[in-house]
């Protein structure tokens, strides 16, 4: 489930069996907690709090939600050592699995100027959720990581055309275009079709920049992409900045995503 994905603020929920992990901190506890009330999970179901890196966008909650909700948090060593959270804490290696609330979850670096950022494949009963944002280009071990999903939330952060000629001022522009900065549109798109028909069958665009992109420019430039590829069979959707929108249940048949 999707609460919120932007530079504005990014959290996530992932459940398996009645318990789930919430992904990073950047909603609002109250919309946390309405999100999973409306999905059947009330707080005491919200296992650990699991951080993708230590960028506020990420973390600003983080404090609360641990304190609020008694939830130990887990994250890599870089990210722990930046946070300095008052909750246990867990220290995740990139590349080792560990069980999480029914979970198998595997940490993997990605190129982003945090400092020591990673993404997510959550694997439960054969389903694999994957979870890539904040990362400057696609490098080829990522890549593997993204073939295995049946949902991928993968960042579409900027069109290029619309960063240059924005108002970000020049050091800014730099930063996010950079190998360490954000995806483009682009960026998602060729890492899409690079992945071949149905392989993942739905995928979330994710992290869109409220300046310099918009979730039709975004939805455009993939599904355009993909069609001069011939891959068809994938579900597309826009992951919204401010707001929950987007669920995914991998026991539906159609592989959809859900408004919510
Ligand atoms: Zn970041
Ligand atoms: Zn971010």
């Amino acid at each position: 489930m999707a609460l919120a994905s932007g530079s504005s603020g990014n959290a996530y929920l992932v459940e398996a069996a009645g318990t789930a992990v919430v992904v990073d901190a950047g909603a609002s506890l109250r919309s946390l907690m309405a999100a999973g009330e409306r999905w059947g999970l009330p707080a005491e179901r919200f296992a650990c709090l699991l951080l993708t890196h230590e960028h506020s966008d990420h973390v600003a909650n983080a404090g609360l939600f641990c304190r609020r909700l008694r939830m130990p948090a887990a994250a890599t060593e870089g990210t722990l050592q930046r946070l300095n959270l008052a909750t246990d804490c867990r220290s995740l290696t990139p590349g080792q699995t560990i069980a999480l609330a029914g979970l198998a979850v595997t940490a993997f670096a990605l190129p982003h100027d945090g400092a020591d950022p990673v993404g997510y494949l959550f694997e439960h009963d054969n389903v694999r959720v994957v979870l890539a944002t904040d990362l400057g280009h696609v490098p080829p071990a990522v890549v593997g990581h993204l073939r295995q999903a049946d949902l991928l939330i993968l960042e579409s952060n900027h069109d290029v055309g619309r960063l240059w000629h924005g108002p970000y001022p020049w050091p800014l522009k730099q930063r996010v275009a950079s190998p360490v900065g954000h995806l483009s549109n682009y960026q998602a798109a060729e890492c899409l079709a690079s992945l071949g028909d149905g392989c993942p069958k739905t995928v979330w665009l994710a992290h869109l920049s409220a300046t310099n992109n918009s979730p039709r420019l975004a939805l455009r430039t993939a599904k355009e992409r993909l069609q001069s590829q011939g891959v068809r069979n994938i579900e597309i959707a826009v992951a919204l900045r401010d707001r929950p929108s987007l669920c995914w249940d991998s026991d539906l048949p159609t592989g959809q995503p859900q408004l919510l």
